[in-house]
């Protein structure tokens, strides 16, 4: 009988959203465990709100979005794009430059497909949201990982980025703020990536998902503002800041010397008109969720739910022996470090298995973000302390046994 295999496209691509953890955990909760469940951003589930009146206007947009709109999205939409990047001093942004997606995610695989031939290498940071190594690869391209440094409060190593670069490198990723690991980049380490992508040609692609969700009192810095003479592409969503993962509404924007990538913006152009238009009402409160009051606000400072949370598990955490945590300064996760020599581990995925049959918490394992060693893992710190405290009770007991 004739059987059916997947494309071989998919050979080289890692990604997966379930996998062994997630499918372990999957049939603990059929047998009726409970999972506390710390191994996805979507804050809904948390008890975190979107303001009713984003709710109340994508309900009345329901009505009269019956039909496509311009492949790249309602002028609302856009305009209010457009004048969020202009607050933050992105240059040269015009309205046929941003594309409205079914999420951020979308328009990161529409990026990679209308830029990647054979062979075309893209420095990506490990550790990544892996989406960008899977939609490079997928794309027929070549993810090449540049590290990010641990003991420099995860910022990139722009020595090791120099040395990745060949004359098959088209472009680089920047994830900023980062997921997995809460980083925050200064204008000082923004201008020096910009630097480098001057010096050899290369496109920036910034992931800026995260940007309304800094904490301290700092403030995200656009790399495209720094940068007028490069092509670059700054991508954002609703998801995070507005707390609507499910709603599916991201942009991206094209900025800066678009004459270098008029070619690739004609690629753009042409996989935006393929897939006729994201979610209109999605895209109708684009506007009213940019504009006014920023309800997000008032959960990353001091009293508010993801600033004490971030302080709580970062404490508890540093507390467990053999666990040590860079102090996240935005989104809500954190990316600790397991000293494997007082805690033997030698696969991360199998140690988050064990963890995940012994005590009923999900994590995901640092491989799970293209990361090396088996040393890390990203917990997500969405839940409520007593929740949280919780978690890292448990871990702290499974550690002072754990041996592989
Ligand atoms: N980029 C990063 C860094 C993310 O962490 C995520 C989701 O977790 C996305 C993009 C995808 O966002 P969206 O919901 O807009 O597709």
């Amino acid at each position: 009988m004739r059987t059916f295999s997947k494309s071989s496209k998919l050979d080289n691509v890692l990604y997966d959203v379930r996998g062994p953890v997630v499918d372990e955990a999957a049939r603990m909760e059929e047998q009726g465990t409970h999972i506390l469940k710390l191994n996805i951003g979507n804050p809904a589930p948390f008890g975190f709100r979107t303001p009713d009146e984003v709710i109340h206007d994508f309900r009345n947009a329901a009505a009269d979005s019956q039909g496509y709109s311009n492949s790249k999205g309602i002028v609302s939409a856009r305009k209010a794009i457009m004048q969020y990047a202009q607050l933050k001093h992105i240059p040269n942004v015009s309205m046929d430059g941003i594309f409205t997606g079914n999420g951020a995610s979308e328009l990161i695989q529409l990026s990679m497909h209308a830029l990647l031939n054979s062979g075309d290498e893209i420095l990506i940071p490990s550790p990544d949201y892996p989406l960008w190594t899977a939609c490079a690869n997928l794309a027929g391209g070549k993810a090449v990982h540049y590290i990010c440094d641990e003991q420099s409060d995860w910022y990139p190593d722009l020595e090791d980025i120099k040395s990745k670069i060949t004359d098959k490198t088209k472009a680089i990723v920047i994830i900023n703020p980062n997921n997995p690991t809460g980083a925050l980049y200064s204008k000082e380490l923004l201008l020096q990536l910009v630097q480098i992508a001057r010096e050899h040609e290369l496109i920036i692609f910034s992931d800026e998902i995260y940007d309304r969700l800094v904490m301290d009192g700092q403030k995200h810095i656009s790399i495209a503002s720094l940068a007028p003479d490069l092509f670059c592409v700054t991508f954002s969503g609703l998801s995070k800041s507005h707390m609507i993962c499910g709603f599916r509404v991201g942009w991206m924007i094209l900025s800066g010397n678009k004459a270098l990538a008029a070619d690739y913006i004609e690629g753009l152009n042409m996989l935006s008109n393929m897939r006729l238009c994201s979610n209109v009402p999605g895209q109708s409160i684009i506007q009213t969720a940019l504009g006014g009051y920023q309800s997000v606000n008032e959960y990353i400072v001091p009293g508010g739910r993801i600033f004490e949370q971030r302080e709580f598990i970062y404490k508890a955490l540093n507390d467990i022996p053999g666990i040590t945590a860079v102090k996240p300064k935005a989104a809500f996760y954190i990316f600790p470090k397991i000293d494997t020599k007082k805690i033997p581990i030698i696969n991360d995925t199998q140690f988050a298995l064990d963890f995940l049959k012994s005590k009923h918490v999900l994590i995901v394992p640092g491989s799970g973000f293209n990361w090396k060693e088996p040393d890390h893992f990203r917990l997500v710190y969405l839940p409520r302390v007593d929740v949280l405290r919780e978690a890292t009770g448990k871990l702290g007991d499974f550690l002072s046994t754990y041996r592989q």
